[in-house]
Parts: C-alpha cells; structure tokens; sequence
C-alpha cells in the first residue's frame, strides 16, 4: 500500500471521527439550525451517524464502494427531513463512484466527492450562493479536482478541500437563504451560518484529519 491511497480501513475510520465530531457538535449544528431553520440538524445528523457506526461495526473495508452505500442507506433511512436524504444521497453517489475499489488515490477521492456533490444537487435543486450545504461542498470538490490535476501530495489536496469548505461555510453567513426551510425567513436568514454547510465543513475537514495518515504505519499515526 502506498502512502497516497486511502485504504477502506481509513474510510471506516473517517466514518468513525465524523460520527465522534457531530456528537461533540451535536449542540452547536442544532443551535444554528434553531436561528433559521427548525433546530433539529444536529439530532438528526447525530441520530444517523450513530445509526451508521452500528452498522458498519464488524465491517472490514475491503470495499470502499459498499461501505460508502451502506452509510448513505443508512442515512436515508434513518434521518428523515432535508439533511437524511440529501447526506444519504452523498454518501450514496460517492459509493456508487467508487464501487469495487479497495484504495483510493487522489483522483479516485476527488471524483467520489463530485459525485457526491452531483447527488445532492440533483436532489435538491440548490446551486452555490442558495446558503446550503452546497455551498460547503463546492469548493472543496473544486479544490480537490485543482488538485488532482497539479499532482498535488494527498494530504496537501485533502487540507485545501478542508479550508475550502471552511470558507464557503463562512460565506454562508451573509447569504439570504433559497433553498430549504432557512428560505421561508427570507431576508431575516442573512447574518447566521448555514447548519447544513457547517456539517458539511466538519467532513471535509475529518476526512484530512484522518486521510492524511492515510496508509502510513499505524505505529506513525498521531491521533492513535
Ligand atoms: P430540515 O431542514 O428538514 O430540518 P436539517 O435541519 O437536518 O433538515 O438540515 C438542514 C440543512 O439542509 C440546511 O442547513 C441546508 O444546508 C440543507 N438543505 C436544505 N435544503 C437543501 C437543498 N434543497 N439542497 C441542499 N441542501 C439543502
Ligand atoms: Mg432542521
């Protein structure tokens, strides 16, 4: 195994730190879901990713694709709203990306998360600018794609794709909300960071906390 794929053990363990991330966050995402949406993103997202850890408990990776469409399942169905579905649907597309495959290099990562994100627009109907989770996604499948085509060493790529999400989740804060329950304050949803971009930051950003160890010894990790 080289030291620029991500293995299907390494993906169970994203799987494992992003379920983690939004139970610490559980209350945070909810709080900002309470000031324009219904206040229930962070239970949700919560309820199904503990949903997903018991399913995949045993699971040994070998199939990156099959993981990936198990969580997406698993979030459709146990999270109802918006967010299940659309996060369902990520997962789902981004499997269906990578089917068959027990390692990804970074190419292989960088079309998973624009399938991913093709999914959730095709679903939902946002575009960038509409204050959604898209507006996460966007820029860190750009960054990954930019870097991908530069070569770029995968945890440099996979540390942009994170910084990037941070930003368009910050830039979320002025937009007026399009799409999604946020959309039915109209002006009033300008000036609060869009919960759905805020877990989707959160993603990106455990995937380079967990992906840049991605292949080493494990004797070599920091966070073990
Ligand atoms: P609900 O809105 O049903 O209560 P959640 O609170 O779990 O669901 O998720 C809200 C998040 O879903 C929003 O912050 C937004 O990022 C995202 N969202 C809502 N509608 C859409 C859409 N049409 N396209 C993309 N993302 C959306
Ligand atoms: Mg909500």
């Amino acid at each position: 195994m080289s030291d620029s794929t991500i293995s299907g053990a390494d993906v169970v363990r994203w799987i494992q730190v992003y379920a983690s991330t939004i139970a610490e966050n559980r209350d945070y995402l909810t709080q900002l879901d309470s000031a324009i949406g219904d206040g229930d993103h962070g239970t949700n997202m919560n309820r199904g990713m503990s949903a997903v850890i018991e399913k995949l408990d045993g699971a040994t990776g070998d199939d990156v694709g099959g993981l990936l469409k198990t969580v997406g399942m698993t979030l459709v169905s146990k999270v109802g709203g918006a967010g299940g579905p659309l996060y369902g649907t990520l997962f789902m597309q981004m499997g269906a990306a990578t089917t068959g495959k027990s390692d990804l290099a970074m190419g292989d990562w960088a079309k998973a998360v624009d399938a991913g994100l093709k999914g959730v627009q095709a679903r939902g109907k946002a575009e960038p600018g509409d204050k959604t989770m898209i507006d996460a996604l966007t820029p860190a499948a750009e960054a990954l794609s930019k870097a991908a085509a530069a070569a770029a060493s995968l945890s440099d790529a996979l540390r942009s794709a994170a910084q990037a999400a941070e930003e368009g989740m910050k830039a979320t804060i002025p937009l007026v909300a399009r799409k999604g329950r946020a959309s039915y304050l109209g002006e009033r949803s300008a000036g609060h960071q869009d919960p759905g971009a805020t877990s989707s930051f959160l993603l990106m950003k455990t995937a380079a906390d967990t992906f840049a160890d991605a292949g080493r010894p494990r004797a070599d990790r920091k966070n073990e």
